[in-house]
C-alpha cells in the first residue's frame, strides 16, 4: 500500500479531480491516467505540487 487508506479516499487529481492510481514503485507515486501526470509519494504522503509533477507518456 502506497497511501494511507483515508488519504487515498479523499485524494483526487488536482487538475481533473479524477481518481488516482497508486504505484508501489520504486519510486512510489500516484498517477492520473486521465491527464497523464504523476507525483512522488514520500512517507505515504503524495507531493502534489507543480514542481514535483511528472508527465507520463501514453
Ligand atoms: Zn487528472
Amino acid at each position: 500500500m502506497v497511501l494511507d487508506p483515508l488519504l487515498r479516499s479523499i485524494l483526487g487529481c488536482p487538475h481533473c479531480k479524477g481518481p488516482l492510481e497508486e504505484h508501489e514503485g520504486p519510486p512510489p507515486e500516484v498517477r492520473c491516467l486521465r491527464c497523464l501526470r504523476a507525483w512522488p509519494v514520500e512517507d505515504g504522503v503524495p507531493r502534489m505540487v507543480h514542481e514535483e509533477e511528472r508527465r507520463l507518456t501514453p
